[in-house]
């Protein structure tokens, strides 16, 4: 500490309280109290949560820099440099982790050390300790804001979201399947980014069900905090696993893949109700739940041949083609018996075994594939022996899928049109589509695109400026 000479000039003055910003962090304005009784430099943060390699560990946390503003947070991650004992001015000590950021204060920018504590309700989001004040610093404890001000209004505007700094993100991939092609690139190149990423089996999460603390478990502990979660949820673990993700929903993480859009995609009938609503082109469909009606349904899709397909149908298992009225009509009743529940559907006889996969993330469509079922095969699925092709897809195809992604609300989708007559028809929209098909058809880098997607939506969002009512 230096003592205050004649030399003013170069000294560097700050008051008791002073604004300051911490670009690496993403807080480009906060409050500080300046306190040469503490040595160091502390944050007020909550969720707290160490991860990453113990090589390389880190910290993941949120700090509200508007006091009184809880409904502004800023998520930011650090690694950690030390851990330290801390006694605070009321005499509680408590064990922290220490960080290393830069701060600006007026026209000075120096990197200090700050540790990390949970400290609601202070006035001051940061407290600048001696440690960080070098020895040209004059502090004078009568006054305030010696240096510039700086104000709040950022945290308003989308300035917020531009000055957010890249980070590393903790990325989950919720999937029973830590070894299929998907998972394990979703993995690779969430790391080769520089990201945590973690899988977790959906089946093995638990929750605690109330009204204050919405939680997800898993292996005996409550599951942190996640930057983004990546649905990868299996057909046969649909409702448990989109409870999980909604519980994910209610902490207010990022899903690439909402609960309701995964949901709703997966019941053909209601995905077919969604689709029509939203005036998306799709073959005539029609189902009904009593067997007098047989003769209507096949008569509203405009008679033979039809495709009759089972609702629970994936990969073109459960998918038939009925050339002839009285072929429909038995198919009809054979599920019928087997208490099936299927949908009758105008056969589109001019897509040839064919259809067309648009991959789309967020609202482009950054791949598109052509599907040929195997010889004689009206089904095109790679499932049963079709094979893809890289293909240029039309304007109209290009927004189709698209409305038809955001219909679902689904930010990675592939969906799956028909080339017909009288246009592209929607025949599916998937919610997990499959990764390795469409990479190795068009070469292109998917899943590196669904990253740059997700490091954009991460980024805070600005707050109104008024607090809106409850
Ligand atoms: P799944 O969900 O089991 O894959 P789809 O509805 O995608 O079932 O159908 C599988 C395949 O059958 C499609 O990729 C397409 O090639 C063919 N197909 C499905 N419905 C029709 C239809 N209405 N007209 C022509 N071909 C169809």
């Amino acid at each position: 500490m230096s003592t205050g000479t004649a030399l003013a000039d170069p000294l560097f003055r700050l008051g008791w309280e002073e604004w300051v910003a911490l670009p690496g962090l993403g807080l480009p304005a906060m409050k500080a109290k300046v306190d040469t009784g503490a040595r160091t430099s502390a944050l007020h943060a909550f969720d707290i949560e160490p991860f990453g390699p113990a090589s390389r560990p880190r910290v993941r946390f949120a700090v509200h820099p508007i006091p009184g503003r809880e409904d502004l947070s800023i998520p930011c991650s650090a690694e950690i440099v030390d851990r330290r004992e801390v006694t605070s001015s009321n005499g509680d000590s408590e064990w922290r982790f220490v960080i290393r950021s830069e701060i600006e204060v007026g026209n000075r920018r120096w990197p200090i050390d700050l540790t990390l504590t949970h400290r609601g309700g202070m006035a001051y989001r940061m407290l600048l300790g001696r440690q960080a004040l070098g020895e040209d610093v004059i502090v004078s404890p009568v006054d305030s804001f010696c240096q510039p001000r700086l104000s709040y209004e950022v945290y308003h505007t989308d300035e917020v979201r531009q000055v957010a700094p890249a980070r590393v993100l903790r990325i989950a991939v919720l999937s029973r399947e830590p070894h299929t092609y998907s998972t394990t690139r979703l993995v690779a190149e969430g790391e080769a980014r520089g990201h945590v990423v973690e899988v977790i089996d959906t089946a093995r999460c638990y929750m605690a069900l109330d009204a204050l603390t919405p939680e997800v478990h898993y292996d005996g502990t409550r599951l942190p905090r996640y930057d983004a979660i990546i649905p990868r949820i299996g057909a046969s673990v649909t409702s448990y696993g989109t409870a999980v993700i909604r519980q994910f929903e209610t902490i207010g993480t990022y899903c690439v893949n909402g609960s309701d859009g995964i949901t709703a995609s997966r019941d053909k009938l209601h995905a077919h109700q969604i689709l029509a609503r939203h005036r998306i082109g799709m073959p005539t469909t029609a189902f009904a739940a009593s067997p007098k009606d047989t003769g209507n349904l096949i008569s509203l899709v405009g008679g033979a041949p039809l495709i009759v397909k089972l609702l629970e149908s994936t990969q073109g298992k459960g998918v038939v083609l009925a050339e002839t009225k009285k072929a429909a009509e038995s198919v009809i009743s054979a599920f019928r018996g087997l208490k099936a529940s299927f949908l009758v559907q105008h056969f589109i006889k001019e897509a040839a075994g064919e259809d067309i996969r648009c991959l789309v993330v967020g609202s482009r469509v950054v791949a598109a594939m052509k599907r040929t079922g195997a010889e004689g095969d009206f089904r095109s699925n790679l499932h049963q022996g079709g094979h893809a092709v890289p293909v240029r897809i039309t304007r109209d195809e290009r927004e189709m899928a698209i409305r038809a992604a955001r219909a679902f609300r689904l930010n990675l989708a592939g969906v799956d049109l028909l080339r017909s007559a009288d246009g592209p028809k929607v025949l599916e929209v998937n919610s997990s589509p499959g990764l390795e098909g469409i990479e190795k058809a068009t070469g292109k880098n998917i899943v590196g695109l669904l990253y740059d997607e997700i490091e954009k939506r991460v980024r805070p969002v600005p707050v109104p400026k008024a607090r809106r009512r409850k």
